[in-house]
């Protein structure tokens, strides 16, 4: 079986590659992705996700993470849980209990505690700071840019599948505000007998279309990876423009159990791919006028400016 991760953004190029090597020596789906989404975690350059992430409207940094193994369809997510190292870890340790799979706030707190999870405060000197600049900006007018979560789906060479996602969410969120990235089939699914697929972008809009189930029932159904991306992107910008007026940002990710992948964006996406026999690459995918994806290989990493 041909092994393959992809994952969102160019932050997640270093997890790729590293998980991509795991993958080769024979690795679970669920341990690379969660490698590959540790690497973000821990790396305070990224903004958006784990250490370092994007304050909320309180000054504090509060996570979400999800996880959803394809072979059993178990899964387990966390929503606002403050002073932890890993989100998709302690999401991925909920799915091996029969109920109580989404906890949030403090209940995901104790869970974590009592099971041992790595404590940490995630505001650093420069998030906090960052807060500090921009905490009263009007949030009508910047509509909460300045957000990205990593996904990881992960297809191991026993053909298992997993998803998995963490994030720090919009800047300056409510307290409380829990996103698409732990919400099961909006934020990521996985089928190891299907597919499976995971979104970055605004949880708001991403959540009305459900887009990540949309996408492997898509595939279920006989679409391409691709094709299913980008039509599940394409109409829910489509709906959305016509009943509220616009849609937010919005990119998909999706795997086909047979390593194939495709993408759907409204806005310029780098993302990463590595599959068995091929060199971990970043790509930058772009919405054409029709509705489909343009997909270019970027050599030259600096010359994509979006982390
Ligand atoms: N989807 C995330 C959220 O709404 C943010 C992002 O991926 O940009 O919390």
């Amino acid at each position: 079986m041909k092994w393959a991760i992809l994952s969102t953004w160019k932050m997640s190029f270093q997890g790729n590659l590293e998980a991509a090597q795991q993958l080769a020596n024979h690795a679970s789906a669920g341990d690379a992705a969660v490698h590959c989404i540790q690497n973000v975690e821990d790396n305070p350059a990224f903004q958006s996700v784990g250490y370092g992430g994007l304050p909320d409207a309180e000054g504090h940094t509060v996570l979400d993470g999800g996880f959803m193994d394809g072979d059993t369809l178990r899964f387990g997510a966390v929503g606002s849980i403050e002073g932890f190292r890993s989100p998709v870890a302690i999401a991925r340790s909920l799915k091996d209990t029969p109920f109580n799979n989404f906890l949030v706030g403090p209940g995901a707190e104790v869970y974590a505690r009592e099971h041992g999870f790595e404590e940490r405060d995630n505001l650093t000197a420069e998030s906090l700071a960052r807060y500090q600049k921009e905490k009263n900006r009007n949030q009508e007018l910047y509509s909460y840019d300045g957000h990205d979560t990593v996904c990881a789906l992960a297809l191991d060479d026993t053909g298992s599948m997993c998803a998995g996602v963490s994030t720090s969410g919009l800047f300056l969120k409510k307290k409380g505000r829990v996103g698409d990235s732990p919400v099961i089939g909006s934020g990521y699914y996985a089928d190891s007998k299907i597919g499976a697929a995971a979104a970055t972008g605004v949880g708001e809009d991403i959540m009305k279309g459900v887009l990540s189930f949309r996408a492997v029932m898509y595939m279920r159904n006989g679409m391409s990876p691709m094709e299913a991306a980008e039509t599940a992107v394409r109409e829910l910008k489509t709906e959305l423009e016509h009943r509220l007026g616009s849609c937010n940002s919005v990119s998909l990710i999706v795997l086909r159990n047979d390593g194939r992948f495709g993408i759907g964006t409204t806005i310029e996406f780098p993302f990463v791919y590595t599959a068995e026999g091929e060199n971990p690459a970043l790509y930058l995918a772009s919405p054409s006028g029709d509705g489909h994806t343009t997909i270019r290989k970027i050599e030259d990493h600096s010359a994509v400016t979006q982390d």
